[in-house]
């Protein structure tokens, strides 16, 4: 079996809890076994409505994220998650309708552990759009089609197929520590 050189994953209901820190049952177990090199790709509009929102209503402002909670939050699923080499975040909305700050500059940093964090208010970022699986793409030196994603949601499938990149959507069930491996192994079959 040749392995994919790069595994991307979606992060919401596919990896942890819907804007939570907690992850979802099996994907520790199931990461480490398989122990190919994982990048994430998330939307996180919430970024970009929470700037909205904290200008016009900032009670309602509290509750979005900014790019310091989300740090934090993917410093505890990546401190979980040892095979998460990088995170990739669509901060834009996905309409024009709330304005973009003057400063949006893309946002690089490492978290602890080294994990590269890059999130950008381009809208071509946003999945279904594949700027950010072409960001990472980029930078795992790595063609679409020797990478693998796993998406929840038709957005995650779309922003795959532009690139002829493999896919699988999967739920928020748990995984079995051979899950990764035997739907690899699956889709090796079938292509
Ligand atoms: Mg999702």
């Amino acid at each position: 079996m040749k392995a994919p050189k790069l595994l991307l994953c979606d992060l919401d209901s596919t990896l942890a809890v819907k804007w939570q820190p907690a992850l979802l049952p099996g994907r520790a177990e199931a990461l480490a076994l398989a122990g190919w090199p994982v990048a994430i790709v998330t939307n996180q509009g919430g970024v970009h409505a929470g700037y909205h929102w904290r200008k016009k209503e900032p009670e309602r402002g509290e509750r979005y994220p900014t790019v310091e909670s989300l740090r934090e939050r993917l410093e505890a699923i990546t401190a979980a998650l040892p095979q998460v080499q990088a995170v990739y975040l669509a901060f834009y909305v996905g309409h024009d309708e709330f304005e973009l700050p003057p400063e949006r500059d893309d946002v690089r940093f490492r978290l602890a552990g080294g994990v590269h964090f890059h999130g950008s208010w381009s809208p071509g970022w946003r999945k279904p759009n594949a700027g950010m699986l072409c960001q990472a793409c980029r930078d795992f030196d790595a063609d679409p089609r020797e990478v693998w994603f796993l998406g929840d949601a038709e957005d995650d499938r779309d922003a795959a197929t532009t690139l002829g990149m493999p896919f699988s959507r999967i739920t928020e069930a748990a995984w079995e520590e051979r899950f990764l491996v035997a739907e690899w192994m699956k889709l090796e079959a079938g292509s």
